[in-house]
């Protein structure tokens, strides 16, 4: 800790002010969580002093010894959690993460096949103000019209019309089971390499209740501060040797220069805490949290985008209430309820607000909420969303929850 008078007050004060939203605010950002105070420490720590280019046991740097051991304790347990057989833990970011994939597998200009932005894919995915779009030759799929998930067929028929390079199955914003056989079938038929960026639900795979793509893609990439609740950051896994090889030139030297091992050593104490059966129970109860969250919407009328959830997250199309994702995020800041205002598939509103919110359940499952405390969730939000104050109802309520 700084020596008193020493203390730059203008940022302390702040991050004061931040822990005092974070405590007294309702937290439904799908993909925010809280970090244990362990993975704080560590993020925290003097291992941000330390220059480490390289990898383990080949660094440009002396005095890397102790590193070397933490970069490895966080591989060692990221190939055990999700039981791949190569894991690399020093992409800065999921779109860190990405970027090193595309640089490693394509050249500029190949076809990529991704989901479409506004149907629930990422921005690394193809959008044209992205790397992605602007450098490669993005095709999109969409869902279908009717069932709201993703539309197999259509991805099968894309794939055999444009014939990509590289698949990419994952999403920011879909609430059902993403099916990695079956793309692994579809980029077989074609001879494209198979991308699963699990950056939402990794934590949910990690703890077995959502099925892995580890068998089936060719590389995995993920953030490791959605669901997995560990610190701001990337990683990448994979199985194939060959490909693995890439993907680590591509890190470093390739688009990344020092690792951040204060961050590194914060992910291996994550993954550690995943590996506990703790962990799995949480992330059961992440998913439980959603379902009945997203019923309790149904029941006060609200309509549900592919009509439930089978993850930590749901859109609410909200046109129906003559509302858009701007005004409604508008609304549910002024009383400290903090969502994202989502797309929806086939959106008619502006993308600029999109028709919808996303609503998510790992930080409120942290902080220790059960199924129980769903109806009330809803409840504040239907009352937020029809200008109601309910501000004070929501410090009182989430005053009485832990934070780690
Ligand atoms: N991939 C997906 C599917 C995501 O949802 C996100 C983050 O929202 C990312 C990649 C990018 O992660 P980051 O914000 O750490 O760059």
């Amino acid at each position: 800790r700084p020596a008193a008078g020493q203390r730059d007050t203008a940022v302390f004060d702040l991050i004061q002010e931040e822990a005092q939203r974070q405590r007294y605010g309702l937290e439904l950002i799908a993909s925010e969580n809280f970090t244990s105070a362990a993975v704080r420490e560590a993020v925290g720590s003097i291992l941000t002093n330390k220059y480490a280019e390289g990898y383990p046991g080949k660094r440009w740097y002396g005095g890397c010894e102790v590193v070397d051991k933490v970069e490895t304790l966080a591989i060692e347990r990221a190939k055990a959690l999700f039981g791949a057989e190569w894991a690399n833990v020093q992409p800065h970011s999921g779109s860190s993460a990405n970027i090193a994939v595309y640089g490693a597998l394509l050249s500029q200009g190949d076809t990529v096949l991704g989901m479409d932005l506004a149907h629930g894919g990422h921005l690394t995915h193809g959008s044209p103000v992205n790397f992605s779009g602007m450098r490669y030759q993005i095709v999109g799929y969409q869902v279908d019209k009717d069932s709201e998930r993703i539309d197999m067929e259509q991805v099968r028929r894309l794939a055999h019309e444009h014939k990509p390079k590289m698949i990419i199955a994952g999403a920011s914003a879909y609430s059902r089971i993403i099916d990695f056989a079956a793309f692994r079938a579809i980029a077989d038929e074609v001879g494209a390499i198979l991308f699963a960026d699990i950056a939402h639900i990794a934590g949910l795979v990690a703890a077995g209740v959502h099925p892995s793509p580890l068998p089936h893609a060719h590389v995995v990439a993920t953030t490791t501060h959605k669901t997995l609740r560990g610190p701001r950051s990337g990683l990448l896994l994979s199985s194939d040797l060959e490909i693995a090889a890439k993907l680590d030139r591509a890190i470093f030297p390739g688009h990344q220069g020092g690792p951040l091992e204060h961050v590194i050593a914060g992910k291996a104490i994550a993954f550690g805490e995943a590996l506990t059966p703790e962990f799995k129970t949480y992330s059961a109860q992440v998913i439980k949290n959603a379902q009945a969250l997203a019923s309790e919407f149904q029941a006060l009328g609200y309509r549900v985008v592919s009509g439930g959830t089978d993850n930590h997250l749901f859109v609410l199309d909200l046109r129906p209430q003559g509302l858009n994702g701007t005004k409604a995020t508008k609304a549910l800041d002024a009383v400290h309820i903090t969502i994202s205002k989502s797309t929806l598939p086939f959106d008619t509103e502006k993308i600029l607000h999109g028709g919808g919110i996303r609503i998510g359940t790992p930080a409120v499952t942290t902080r220790g909420m059960l199924e129980s405390d769903m109806p009330k969730i809803a409840n504040l939000i239907d009352r937020a969303l029809r200008g109601e104050n309910v501000k004070a109802e929501v410090h009182d309520w989430m005053g009485g929850f832990d934070l780690p």
